[in-house]
């Protein structure tokens, strides 16, 4: 890309796509236009912050939420004295937030400018040194590079019966636009997953009368934040650790040490956070395929907390029997007259209204259909990342085609989860932003050389004369949730 003048196309216009968006117009010295391309009109909602239902609540607080990484109180002086740093607000203003970040610096002017494009991506090819987007209703964007901001995918519905999976009854994405508001308004109702989805549903389906069935292999719900947060600790010494199995001691030392000294373990699990990368990138494949069997559920509970406010809903629901938990899998499903009648392997006999997928987003693009992903992976555009999570990637963010070339294409978030593992969250997208907006400005400007091609991919499915593996992880059921 040229320094002077050039088109950046941001595919994707969630927190991700819209903070990149942000920290290109920022740091452009010469002419630049930002394309921000999404179908979803909304900019900076993306999934997790379009909901409208208030009872839905960051589970980040407020003072950790700022767009602008410069400015940690950004956000909390947005909110015009309605709450503190320490307080977990509706999503839903957050969401607004961002779209006003976003308008602010379109607003302020400056050599570089955003035009927001309303298409779904269905293809991109990519050059060495420029690409060219496909648009799903026909037409094509050339562009000096991408970023796709593209965030999760819907929740898969692999592990769910086929016979429940085709029923009307059944809401397979619960955050697709009306989902939720078509589930009847009278009968119990069965959420699929435990975690903060389930959470989500289960506020806004409550009604006086109705019993909401939650149930997973574990029957572990996430825990809540204190309402009087510790001091952060400061991240422990790793340095060399490797694998599982000495990380496992080294953590268990680190909590049991904060417990010892103040009796909570929330500070000792968030100070682990910025070592995650790091830990994750060393540990034997295998290794990280144990943690995703075996810990990643004790992790997810401890790592991602409900509100101490939220929790309290929850446990006021659960204590009033309108909220069951169920430890277990759906055995049965059938469908009666008004709604459906599910088997559980705990025994339970239920009657439901509706079924709803909560196992939550996930990230192996081999078992997402989407035509823009779907396309990457086929023609080699890019190559999927560690244990099939998201897409490989360098550690400037770049997405690394099959055959190694350097191409100027990134991605940030979720499609990093196979190489960072710890990526998902706003406050490490929004670093993510800064650093790859500053990795396609300066691309600009740099000659490409051999020496900077990567390695080639061979296939984790495949061994080296050809023949398919058998993945574990591809061929059980849904790893969320
Ligand atoms: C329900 C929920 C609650 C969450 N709560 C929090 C929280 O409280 N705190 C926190 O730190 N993190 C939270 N997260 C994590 C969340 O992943 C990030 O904070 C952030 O919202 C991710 O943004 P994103 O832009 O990467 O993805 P998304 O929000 O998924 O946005 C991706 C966007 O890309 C668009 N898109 C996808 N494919 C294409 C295509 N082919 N062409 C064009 N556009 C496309 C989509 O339409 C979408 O608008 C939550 C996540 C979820 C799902």
């Amino acid at each position: 890309m040229s320094a002077a003048v050039g088109t950046v196309a941001v595919v994707g216009a969630g927190a991700a796509g819209a903070v990149t968006a942000v920290r290109l117009l920022e740091r452009a010295s010469g002419r630049l236009e930002v394309l921000l391309i999404d179908p979803v009109p909304g900019h900076g909602r993306g999934v997790a912050y379009a909901t409208a239902d208030p009872r839905h609540r960051l589970n980040t607080p407020a003072g950790q939420m700022s767009a602008s990484a410069d400015d940690p109180l950004d956000f909390v002086r947005w909110l015009g004295g309605q709450a503190g740093p320490g307080d977990y607000v509706p999503r839903a203003q957050f969401g607004a937030y961002l779209a006003d970040f976003l308008d602010r610096t379109v607003n302020r002017g400056g050599s570089a400018s955003l035009r927001r494009i309303h298409a779904r991506v269905v293809g991109l090819r990519a050059g060495r040194t420029g690409a060219s987007v496909r648009l799903a209703h026909g037409g094509a964007i050339e562009a000096d590079a991408v970023v796709l901001a593209i965030g999760s995918f819907p929740a898969s519905t692999m592990g769910i019966a086929e016979r429940l999976r085709e029923s009307a009854r059944f809401v397979a994405d619960p955050w697709a636009p009306g989902a939720v508001a078509a589930v009847r308004e009278t009968g119990d109702v069965l959420l699929v997953g435990t975690g903060l989805t389930m959470i989500d549903m289960a506020l806004s389906l409550e009604r006086p009368g109705r019993v909401v069935h939650a149930v997973s292999r574990h029957g572990l719900l996430p825990r809540a934040h204190s309402n009087t947060p510790a001091e952060p600790v400061d991240p422990p010494d790793f340095a060399g650790l490797v694998g599982l199995s000495s990380v496992r001691r080294a953590v268990l030392r680190h909590v049991g040490a904060r417990v010892r000294a103040d009796g909570d373990w929330r500070a000792a699990i968030d100070a682990l956070r910025p070592l995650v990368p790091t830990l994750w990138a060393g540990m034997p494949i295998a290794d990280r395929l144990r943690f995703l069997t075996q810990d990643r559920r004790l992790w997810d509970v401890h790592r991602h907390r409900m509100p101490a406010t939220t929790a309290a809903e929850v446990d006021a629901l659960r204590v009033s029997g309108r909220l069951v938990v169920h430890a277990g899998e759906i055995t049965d499903a059938a469908r009666v007259a008004d709604g459906l009648r599910v088997t559980l392997s705990d025994g339970a006999s239920l009657r439901v209204a509706a079924v709803v997928n909560c196992t939550g987003v996930h990230e192996y693009v081999g078992r997402v259909s989407d035509p823009l992903v779907d396309e990457l992976v086929a023609t080699g555009g890019a190559r999927p990342g560690p244990l099939g999570l998201g897409f490989d990637t360098a550690p400037d963010g770049r997405i690394l085609p099959a055959d190694g070339r350097r191409v100027p294409v990134w991605t940030l978030g979720s499609p990093r989860r196979g190489t960072l593992w710890e990526t998902t969250a706003f406050p490490e997208i929004r670093k993510q932003a800064r650093d790859i907006a500053a990795s396609v400005l300066a691309a600009g400007q740099q000659p490409i050389t051999d020496s900077e091609e990567f390695e080639p991919w061979r296939h984790p499915d495949r061994t080296r004369d050809g023949r398919r593996r058998q993945h574990p992880l591809w061929t059980a059921g849904s790893p969320s949730g």
